[in-house]
């Protein structure tokens, strides 16, 4: 059925894969330590309205945004868990929009908590906010060395409550672990400081997966996993821990089936020249549907449970693979580029490692273009 829904390609997505993936997860955990699903960029490509309602029905408290429109559209689609956005929000028209859509901001700089303040002077309630400290990461949040300063300096807003304190790791999927203690004992040292000064903070997290995965004693009290959720692990070291289930797979359709003389050149530049008589297929995905290009005769794809080399430079919209050894495959077959088919798989992280790059990479590539079918 979902061959006849879709007549081109499309991103299949296990829902119970996913479901299983959260479970696991939320196993892992110690009570009350809480679960965020960090959902931004479209819940890395997998469709972050389709992904958050299994999510939150299999254990996910918090949803993890990335900006304040990614909120407002599990908003308006009755969503009603609390939401972080990851990302920092500088102006007051976003300022409004969050108190508005009751999307909880994360506050870098004394000075970003300053326009918050100032901007939610008609908000009914004050907005719950989330104090970043960067322990080692560059990125948002203030220097840990500040933490206590700002976490006094917010206290002190009207309109604003601190509803956690937390920090990013930069390398907690790294086999050596020296980062992962710096960042968590710089983290430790900001802890003790409000402790010491009285400063209640109602929360506490750090971890993304790789941390979730890799020790208990960087769950604090919620820990904010992406890549796990949707079954991929961050590392190979870390993958002892359960047992997640890949929740994306890519399919696209033969469209054409033609035979190739020996010597004839395939696709663009002619990078691949038939080195005997062939039967080539046409497959209806390409690049600007999120198949690197730079994959060009270096994947293989799957048709009926057998690996297939794909040929020739992959275009825009469309690339070609070598079914030779099929007599049989017939126009509009369905071909797998990632994902399981009979006995074989393709996995994401052999895209990645083929491209130098990571999974993260992989997923939030696959565009719009491409419907997301729950399987
Ligand atoms: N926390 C923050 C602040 C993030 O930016 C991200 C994603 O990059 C995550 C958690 C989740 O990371 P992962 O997908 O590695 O679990």
């Amino acid at each position: 059925s979902v061959a006849q829904e879709c007549q081109r390609a499309w991103v299949e997505v296990d829902l119970a894969a996913l479901a299983a993936n959260a479970r696991q997860i939320k196993r892992l955990l110690q009570a009350p330590t809480e679960l965020m699903a960090v959902v931004k960029a479209d819940a890395y490509g997998h469709g972050a309205s389709l992904v958050t309602p299994t999510l939150l029905d299999n254990g996910v408290d918090w949803l993890g945004v990335a900006t304040v429109p990614e909120g407002i559209e599990l908003r308006k689609q009755g969503i009603q868990a609390p939401i972080l956005v990851l990302g920092a929000v500088n102006t007051p028209s976003l300022v409004r929009a969050m108190a508005q859509w009751e999307l909880q901001p994360t506050l870098s700089s004394p000075k970003q908590a300053l326009i918050f303040s100032r901007h939610l002077d008609d908000a009914p309630h004050p907005l719950p906010v989330h104090l970043m400290v960067d322990t080692g990461m560059a990125r948002l949040g203030c220097p840990w060395e500040q933490g206590l300063e700002f976490m006094q300096f917010v206290r002190g807003l009207p309109n604003l409550q601190i509803a956690s304190l937390y920090s990013h790791f930069a390398g907690a999927d790294a086999l050596d672990p020296a980062l992962t203690q710096v960042q968590h004992h710089q983290f430790q040292t900001v802890i003790h400081q409000a402790q010491a000064n009285g400063i209640p903070i109602p929360r506490l997290h750090l971890a993304n997966s790789a941390a979730t995965l890799r020790d208990q004693a960087l769950h604090y009290d919620l820990v904010r996993v992406g890549l796990a959720l949707y079954g991929l692990y961050p590392a190979p070291h870390l993958a002892h821990q359960i047992k997640l289930r890949p929740v994306l797979q890519v399919r696209a359709r033969i469209t054409l089936i033609k035979s190739l003389a020996t010597g004839a050149g395939v696709s663009y530049g002619h990078q691949f020249i038939a080195p005997h008589p062939m039967r080539i297929a046409v497959v209806a995905i390409g690049y600007a549907d999120g198949v690197p290009r730079r994959l060009s005769n270096q994947m293989t794809v799957i048709v009926r449970g057998q690996r297939v080399q794909q040929v020739g430079a992959i275009t825009m919209d469309q690339l070609m693979i070598d079914i030779s050894h099929l007599p049989d495959v017939q126009e509009g077959e369905i071909v797998t580029l990632l994902g399981e088919d009979g006995d074989q798989e393709i996995s994401v992280d052999s895209w990645a490692d083929t491209l130098g790059t990571i999974s993260w990479e992989i997923l939030c590539g696959f565009k719009h273009r491409l419907p997301r079918i729950p399987v």
